[in-house]
């Protein structure tokens, strides 16, 4: 099988900085996961390589040598066996503390490293965050709301306690791996030690397991939550909530709940910030003369605003205080913008057509528009 370039497969450019190989890799690792992606050998293949790649070009050494030779240069270095050490003692620095379980999924992909105590220990890890969307109106965006959410996630089991054992029943070592909690394979380029399909890499099986969860120690359960949107969200931020993911493997901590949130546009309302813009129309006499107008602001109230005498097309109003709440400052709001449009009469009788001659005689030299730069507009 032709090997695919390293840069390729990471999806970076030659000249690529150190931050963006390490993003790189840390975006592909995290979605082929394996555990994400069970019995998927295209994403564990994926996975294979992307890891391969951020092996030689976080290396500065091996990068330059692969730069200037292709895979023949890099060939030589790890000494035929590849050595991943300089990606695990980077894991905590590309991963964080959200991804605690992965390293040792790492490790049972990849063998050696700071590889599993034989007899295999039960870690703990923490479980995965789901993702949930709700559309809310601008109005509720505004004020803020409760959106009722409904999913279903993986808790620990009860019966059990999580451990997946019927009562009275203990582990015993995994056939399979023989206590490893790895298999090996030849894969080709390098021989993989992969995590056991019996034991799923703890190297112990429970000997009897827990009728209500059929020994996985988690089972699912139609969750239903009450989640409070605070005033002045905007549309695309999240929402998370801890602990309501799925649960840890092994009695581990549950992952969050990400509520994202969309909202949907209002009929007149547009938003920018903290501020709301809307538009209002006024007639060619109401511009010309002046006139009081009465506008609805998001609140529901009405505001009345004087328009003075001789407004031009465009002019902006301003009402303080009538915008959009702070998140974190809910007392503090953006403001109210209006923005006038002066409308032409379409429909004009002839007796509106002699008296609009008569005043365009009255009116004089001096009202007639004069042309101006555009970027006087
Ligand atoms: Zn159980
Ligand atoms: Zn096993």
């Amino acid at each position: 099988m032709a090997k695919r370039d390293y840069y390729e497969i990471l999806g970076v450019s030659k000249d690529a900085s150190k931050e963006d190989i390490k993003k790189a890799y840390r975006k592909l690792a995290v979605q082929n996961h394996p555990d994400r992606n069970p019995n998927d050998s295209e994403a564990e293949t994926r996975f294979k390589e992307a890891t391969e790649a951020y092996e030689v070009l976080s290396d500065p050494k091996k990068r330059q040598a692969y730069d200037q030779y292709g895979f023949a240069g890099v060939e030589g270095m790890g000494g035929g066996q590849h050595d991943y050490s300089s990606v695990f003692r980077d894991f905590s620095d590309i991963f964080g503390n959200d991804f605690g379980g992965f390293s040792s999924i790492f490790e049972s992909f990849f063998g050696g490293g700071q590889s599993r105590s034989s007899g295999g220990s039960r870690g703990t890890f923490r479980g995965a965050s789901l993702q949930y969307n709700v559309e809310i109106d601008f109005k509720e965006a505004v004020f803020g709301t409760k959106v009722d959410v409904s999913y279903t996630r993986n808790v620990s089991c009860e019966t059990c306690s999580g451990t997946g054992a019927s009562k009275g029943s203990g582990r015993r070592s995994c056939g399979t791996c023989g206590g490893t909690g790895q298999v090996r394979r030849s894969s080709g380029f390098f021989s993989i030690a992969s995590t056991c399909p019996t034991c799923g890499g703890e190297g112990t099986i429970v000997e009897s397991p827990c009728g209500d969860c059929k020994g996985h120690g988690v089972m699912k359960k139609r969750q239903k939550l009450k989640v409070t949107i605070p005033a002045g969200i905007e549309s695309g931020k999240r929402i998370s909530i801890p602990g309501q993911g799925e649960a840890g493997p092994n009695s581990g901590p549950a992952g969050d709940l990400l509520v994202y949130v969309s909202v949907r546009p209002h009929q007149y309302f547009e938003r920018n910030g903290n501020d709301l813009y809307c538009m209002i129309p006024i007639t060619v006499t109401q511009a010309s003369l002046g006139t009081e107008i009465s506008v609805e602001t998001i609140d529901g109230d009405r505001v009345k605003l004087k328009v003075p005498s001789g407004v031009q097309n465009g002019k902006v109003l301003r009402i303080k205080g009538r915008g959009v709440p702070f998140v974190h400052n809910s007392d503090r709001r953006g403001d109210m913008y209006i923005k006038l449009r002066v409308d032409t009469p379409k429909k004009m009788s002839s007796k509106a057509k002699a008296l609009m001659r008569e005043l365009s005689d009255v009116i004089g030299e001096e009202n007639h528009p004069k042309p101006v730069p555009l970027s006087e507009v």
